[in-house]
């Protein structure tokens, strides 16, 4: 974070979106993007001021006075619309994602496309924001539902997927009657600001979308602003636990989805090539920057032999840069990262863990030389208490862990505070339904490396990993961005008839 320094004037300005107009920052305090394979310096993110989030919130206030009584047709149109035009520019969403954030060109395409998904999901809102109705709940009396917007939310989103989880976001908001206010992460805003320019030209009106750029300061003046009802938050347990205790303080509705420490079982009776290809992928695919990664194996009695061939196929993993054909891990986000990983890995050994295989100081040619790389990593023989146990490394680290038995696999997990996501390998039905049925985290895999439901569904972390009651997308969203309202109506044939009633019942 700096003031602007004219030797960058140059650069690329990242705009602030206010009113249905991209504008340049008048802030002061801007921070460099940065491609982590190469360091090239692609653009400058402003942090912007105390005038310019009070604009954006006023421009959503003043939208929505309109865009809540907008015809559910007319928003379902431009979802539809909105859907098309991100398939037509897929290629070039990727490129930008991989250049600002480093992982492979097809999982750049991934990212865009699960975010897409959930633009599809938007696009059925028709039959989603249905309420419910009961007649004759007394006589000549009916009871009905309607799901109306709250007015202006508030989206918070983490660095990892910048194309998917602004689309968790604003879509759902929107088609749901809600303006919104965008907070992208500082570190690679540029593909979440191509979506929001394709998200105008698929229609959505000035100041229904706004978006600010920054850090803390900025999340807390969201976090305190009178004129925003809900704030949905994706990030770290550090930051979620903060903005769900500040906002909800000031009256907020808010959903904080945070951090995570996977757990991939694998029983000895599960197919030995599915399971470690498995593992090997979802612990190590965008450098283990994932909050669904698979970062902790428990192999139960005999797959523990399995751990040669686990670390052979990790190493034969291609680290390069994310544009380079054949690659299957790109750089980890920044230095501070790259050196918060290593470090990690350091004091791993330190405390007892065995390191099978040790990604850290990898050598790559040319212009990747100085990038943000740390190779796949495993260690075996972890416990929990071990620092690379207890806390989320959100790098390429693999931590191996041995049960004797599944129940004693389910008690360890069951005992980790995060409750994002795990998975169980076997091929026996009894164990596996036993294992969805005594697990106590929200999102469980069957021979399913990386559970993350398609939109049909709501993302459902839990315990540690979750803060708030309902999940992103789904139904659970719809509930989360609409207020109930309950009509009890009744229409009088004879309103004559009627007489004083003092008690409470409906007659
Ligand atoms: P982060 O918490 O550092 O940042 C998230 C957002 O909070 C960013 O927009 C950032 O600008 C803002 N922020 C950062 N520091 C702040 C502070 N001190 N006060 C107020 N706001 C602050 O997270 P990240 O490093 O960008 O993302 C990685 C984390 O996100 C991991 O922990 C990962 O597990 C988690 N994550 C969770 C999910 C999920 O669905 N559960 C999905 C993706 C990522």
């Amino acid at each position: 974070m700096s003031a602007v320094p004219s030797h960058v004037a140059a650069v690329p300005s990242i705009k602030l979106l206010i009113g249905g107009k991209f504008v340049e920052s008048k802030s002061t305090v801007w921070r460099d993007v940065v491609n982590p394979a190469t360091q090239d310096l692609l653009a400058r993110v402003p942090f912007a001021t105390r005038e310019e989030i009070d604009a954006a919130v006023a421009s959503a206030k003043e939208a929505f006075g309109t865009w809540r009584k907008t015809p559910i047709g007319v928003r379902a149109r431009i979802f539809l619309k909105y859907q098309q035009l991100i398939r037509e520019h897929m290629k070039e969403l990727a490129a930008i994602l991989t250049a600002e954030q480093g992982k492979t060109l097809a999982d750049a395409e991934g990212d865009v496309f699960r975010g897409l998904e959930v633009v599809e999901h938007a696009a059925n809102i028709g039959t989603l924001q249905m309420g419910e109705l009961a007649t004759n709940v007394a006589g000549g009396v009916d009871t009905y539902t309607i799901l109306q917007p709250l007015g202006v939310c508030a989206g918070i989103t983490p660095f990892n997927f910048p194309a998917m989880i602004p689309l968790w976001m604003f879509p759902m908001a929107i088609a749901t009657g809600n303006t919104f206010v965008l907070k992208p992460s500082e570190q690679d805003p540029m593909v979440t600001m191509r979506l929001v320019e394709l998200a105008l030209e698929a229609g959505i009106p000035a100041g229904v979308l706004n978006v600010v750029h920054g850090g803390e300061d900025v999340v807390n003046a969201i976090c305190d602003h009178a004129d925003i009802k809900a704030i949905s938050f994706v990030g770290s347990t550090r930051v979620g636990t903060h903005v769900y205790n500040r906002a909800t303080l000031a009256g907020k509705r808010v959903q904080c989805m945070m951090g995570a420490k996977n757990h991939a079982v694998v029983l000895p009776d599960a197919n030995k090539e599915q399971a470690l290809n498995a593992l090997v992928g979802a612990g190590f695919g965008a450098a283990g920057q994932r909050c669904m990664a698979a970062s902790v194996a428990v192999l139960v009695g005999e797959a523990q032999h399995w751990i040669p061939d686990l670390v052979e196929k990790s190493r034969a993993l291609k680290l390069n840069g994310g544009t380079e054909p054949g690659t299957d891990v790109g750089p980890v986000i920044s230095c501070a990262a790259k050196s918060r990983v290593e470090g990690l890995i350091e004091q791993g050994a330190r405390e007892g863990a065995t390191l099978e295989l040790d990604g850290r100081a990898p050598k790559l040619p040319g212009k990747y030389a100085s990038g943000n790389f740390v190779g796949p990593t495993i260690f075996s023989n972890v416990k929990p208490g071990m620092m690379i146990y207890d806390q989320e490394i959100f790098g390429p680290v693999l931590a191996i862990v041995n049960a004797a038995t599944l129940d004693e696999a389910i008690a360890l997990i069951n005992a980790n505070p995060n409750g994002n996501g795990v998975a169980l390998f076997t091929q026996s039905g009894a164990a596996a339904r036993r294992f969805q049925e005594d697990i106590d985290i929200g999102q469980v895999g069957i021979n399913v490396p990386i559970p993350v439901p398609v939109p049909l569904f709501s993302f459902t972390g839990s315990r540690g990993s979750k803060l708030g009651d309902l999940g992103p997308y789904g139904k659970q969203v719809i509930l989360f961005y609409t207020q109930t309202k309950t009509v009890t109506a009744r229409w009088f044939d004879d309103a004559a008839s009627t007489s004083v009633n003092t008690t409470i019942s409906l007659r």
